[in-house]
């Protein structure tokens, strides 16, 4: 039913080169190759250089009813590839990006081969952005504008363990924070300094102790920076945060905990700059995607198979997708795991269930 050798053929292809997000140009490589393989399906091709991103439609027409997201980059330097190329045993994948996510790439393709035939009406659109390992800083503007015309997305991000699907996850805000004071000798004239570690300090447990993980928020001092010797008074220190919400109230908590802080230095000498970084909203249940839960529950039923929900701190597209009101589940790629690391795995066996379930759900949505 599935041609999983071609599949499989496809991804091997694909893993087999090297796509870190800060090299264009192998993300690019990528990008031609998909292309090519949408234009022999008659798909309308469109290449944007700026951002690496590739869109492709079946229909010319500006609207459609579906996106299909997938990234092309992955967290892997050059040379990776190389290294440890795509293998197989009986039952998984390995390779970098196996899982995260050119499976995902290439079931998009295998699911548009198939529904050009069987759904001509369904107007799809692929979208393919080279710098979601990133936050897709590059390719944000691109994405709005399409996903305006968007009735649903789908994000072929890999499925977890599980026949699983993402239907949550969790908004991110990185804070990070420099800190200036003046340098003096710790022994001689500490009267002199003002201690740019000891303002940190402070920080740290005040936005800390913001964390509150019965409501999904999480806030992390990842890394810290300062000093040079015990024995002066340290003018610099850094600080970077990794903020976590599933509630976007929370966001606004913490920002006005900063302001707080800002506002008030107890170091006198010391003076703060704050900088955030990649905020992206919280993806949550909404009624309509409460809907699209339902529809690929019911088909999965329909099939006898069993699948499970999750809700994740990692964020994808979809969070953006989400936060520009576009209906949107995630994890609809095959499951794998330990991604983002050496050990990443793709489960083989989940290719036939995740192509034919995702098959029933889209072919679904032109009746
Ligand atoms: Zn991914």
């Amino acid at each position: 039913m599935w041609d999983l050798t071609e599949f499989r053929k496809e991804l091997k292809e694909l893993v087999n080169i090297d796509s870190c997000s800060s090299d264009r140009d192998d993300v690019a490589r990528i990008g031609e190759l998909l292309a090519g393989k949408y234009r022999d399906i008659g798909l309308y091709v469109e290449t944007h250089a700026g951002c690496t991103c590739i869109q492709a439609k079946t229909h010319p027409d500006t609207d459609f009813d579906v996106l299909l997201v997938g990234h092309m980059d992955t967290v892997f330097p050059r040379g990776t590839a190389g290294k440890r190329s795509y293998r197989e045993d009986e039952s998984y994948a390995y390779g970098p990006g196996v899982a995260d996510m050119k499976a995902g790439l290439v079931m998009i393709l295998h699911l548009v081969r198939k529904l050009r035939k069987t759904n001509p009406g369904l107007r799809i659109c692929i979208a393919n952005d080279g710098d979601e390992e990133t936050d897709s800083i590059l390719s944000y503007e691109w994405l709005k504008e399409l996903s305006g015309h968007a009735r649903y997305a789908y994000v072929f991000e890999p499925g977890r363990p599980g026949n699983g699907f993402v239907k949550s996850r969790k908004g991110y805000l990185g804070i990070e924070i420099d800190f200036n004071g003046i340098s003096a000798h710790a022994g001689n004239a500490p009267e002199k300094g003002a201690s740019a570690i000891r303002e940190m300090a402070r920080w740290i447990t005040e936005l800390t102790a913001l964390q509150n993980l019965e409501i999904g928020t999480s806030v992390n001092a990842g890394t810290v920076n300062g000093g040079i010797s015990p024995n002066v008074i340290a003018d610099h220190a850094n600080v970077y945060f990794d903020v976590r919400i599933r509630q976007m109230p929370e966001l606004l908590r913490i920002k006005e905990k900063v302001q707080e802080l800002q506002k008030n230095i107890s170091v006198e000498g010391v003076t703060a700059s704050v900088k955030y970084i990649s905020e992206m909203t919280p993806m949550s249940p909404t009624e309509i995607t409460d809907r699209m839960i339902e529809h690929i529950t019911q088909k999965a039923e329909e099939l006898h198979m069993e699948i499970s929900w999750f809700c994740v701190g990692g964020v994808s597209d979809a969070n953006h997708l989400a936060g520009w009101g576009v209906p949107v589940i995630c994890g609809c790629g095959p499951c794998g795991g330990n991604l983002h690391s050496e050990e990443e795995f793709l489960e083989l066996f989940s290719l036939e269930n995740r192509l034919e379930l995702m098959f029933q759900v889209l072919a679904d949505l032109s009746v």
